[in-house]
């Protein structure tokens, strides 16, 4: 029987959660397990009310709203003012952007948490703007420009998910095993310089967010209706982004069509693609190499940033990092649908339920590669059967989405003075302690495959001199 976790911190003030969609469902509950609160001071807000039974479940609040660009201080503002307790708000929506709602929650003293960077409505599929532009590495530019804007103290966690989020916090423990497993003596990195010297040590070349999600649709797949076991209007998004990778100092030439920025910390790159058409090889324990997608996604930038080494502001050191994101068989039929589409949305969104999943797993970890024992991967093997006895409304995505949010939120209260923080930035060890028993197996596996192991003997954009160059991992 799996043992449900319970740790509990008191919350005396409002708590505001913004949509109410997959990842709002699946936090509820374990808000209530985790906190200690006043069940009359949660408020869900959310244009769509499907799921206002779930929420009246829990006694919360729901009101009927969308949060826009010009009513959203008035809206959180109304919760915020009318309590002398500090708030707390969860920003769990689609098209309600991150850096307004977290520059209001810091000038309100609001700890604030979220599980992506989001633009306001329309942002994605704005014409008058450039790939770049839209990328993920601009939004978190323009995010970070709020340290520097707007400073403050008020802790704002950002991207606080699975991934991005979690996967952060399992690479610092994955090179702690590997600095060990390969008799490397050091001492317990601190700092951000000392954790980039680490990997810089260990000769790692790289990461992939390597997730293979094996939960099998009890629904049928339609022409007209995307399934996906998270927020199919998120995945659509970020599939239509442009490909992003940070970029790491072992890489020789620039991929085809892949574009450094001319801003910012520069480490990644984007290529003129939408996500959705660029491919990678990767691995992962229970079915070894396969094909996935090059998704786009904050952590992939922010880790192979927070790893730069530097000497004398020249960068020195930086691993390559991308996801590697091989979904459901159903997700997949639908991805089809919609590049069959010309990349038109279909006209139907329908997020998997628990009850929805005969069953499989979600395998989410870092395989961290190029090192003295070649490739190791660190990370969760939840089956549907599990997150089902662990959480009511889970299905092993949402649980380990929900699961990093509910540490996110833990760690805000009890450390609320830190300012605008990444993932990477958080105690990993604390984070991952107050998440482990929600994620299933948590272990990790070497691996002596490599891609060049698996490329045709056909293939022209070859480096055969070292394995873990791109242009081999890309297909
Ligand atoms: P979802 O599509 O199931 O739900 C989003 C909800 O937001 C919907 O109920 C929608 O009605 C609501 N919404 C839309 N516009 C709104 C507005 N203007 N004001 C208030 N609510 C609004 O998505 P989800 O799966 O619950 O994901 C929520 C967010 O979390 C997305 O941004 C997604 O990208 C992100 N996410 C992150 C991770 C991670 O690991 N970091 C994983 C899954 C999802």
């Amino acid at each position: 029987m799996t043992q449900v976790p319970n740790y509990t911190e008191t919350w005396n003030g409002p708590i505001i959660i913004i949509g109410f969609g997959s990842i709002g469902k699946a936090i509820l509950p374990l808000i209530c397990r985790h906190l200690k609160f006043d069940t009359n001071k949660i408020f869900i807000i959310d244009p769509n009310d499907k799921n206002k039974e779930a929420s009246d479940k829990y006694g919360a609040t729901f009101l009927k709203k969308a949060i826009t660009e010009s009513n959203y201080k008035e809206i959180l503002g109304g919760i915020i003012h009318a309590d002398t307790n500090q708030s707390l708000i969860i920003n769990v929506s689609v098209d309600v952007a991150t850096k307004d709602i977290i520059r209001f929650a810091q000038e309100t003293n609001s700890l604030s948490i979220d599980t992506s960077i989001d633009p306001w409505a329309g942002f994605y599929f704005n014409d008058a703007l450039t790939l770049e532009e839209r990328s993920n590495y601009a939004l978190r530019e323009n995010l970070l420009e709020l340290r520097k804007s707007s400073p403050s103290r008020t802790t704002a966690v950002s991207c606080c998910g699975a991934n991005p989020g979690m996967v952060s916090w399992l690479v610092k423990q994955a090179l702690l095993n590997i600095a060990k497993d390969t008799g490397l003596s050091i001492t317990k990195p601190v700092t951000r310089e000392e954790w980039g010297s680490l990997m810089q040590r260990l000769n790692v070349k790289g990461i992939h967010i390597a997730e293979r999600d094996t939960q099998q649709s009890l629904i049928k797949t339609r022409p007209d209706c995307f399934l996906n076991t998270w927020s199919v209007e998120g995945f659509l998004f970020e599939s239509l982004q442009p490909a992003e990778l940070g970029w790491g100092t072992h890489e020789k030439q620039l991929p085809l069509n892949g574009i450094e920025h001319s801003y910012g910390c520069k480490s990644a790159i984007y290529i003129n693609t939408p996500a959705m058409g660029v491919h990678v090889q990767t691995w992962t324990p229970s079915t070894g190499n396969h094909h996935a997608f090059l998704v786009t996604h904050n952590e992939a930038i922010s880790i192979s940033d927070y790893f730069t080494v530097r000497s004398n502001d020249e960068v020195v050191y930086r691993p390559t990092c991308h996801y590697a994101y091989r979904p459901t068989d159903a997700t997949i039929v639908s991805l089809n649908e919609v590049i069959k589409n010309n990349y038109k949305p279909l006209k139907e969104m329908h997020v998997l339920e628990s009850d929805e999943i005969k069953s499989g797993m979600d395998e989410l970890g870092v395989l961290i590669y190029g090192h003295a024992k070649n490739a190791y991967w660190y990370g969760s093997q939840l089956s549907i059967e599990e997150a089902r006895e662990l959480a009511p409304h889970q299905n092993a995505t949402g649980l380990q989405v929900a699961s990093a949010l509910v540490a996110g939120i833990i760690w805000a209260i009890r450390h609320p003075e830190e300012g605008l923080v990444e993932v990477d930035e958080m105690d990993f060890e604390e984070c991952n302690e107050l998440q482990k028993p929600y994620l299933g197996r948590v272990s990790g596996y070497y691996t002596d495959w490599n891609p060049l192991k698996s490329l045709g003997s056909d293939r022209i954009l070859k480096d055969d001199s070292d394995p873990w160059q791109f242009t081999n991992i890309r297909v």
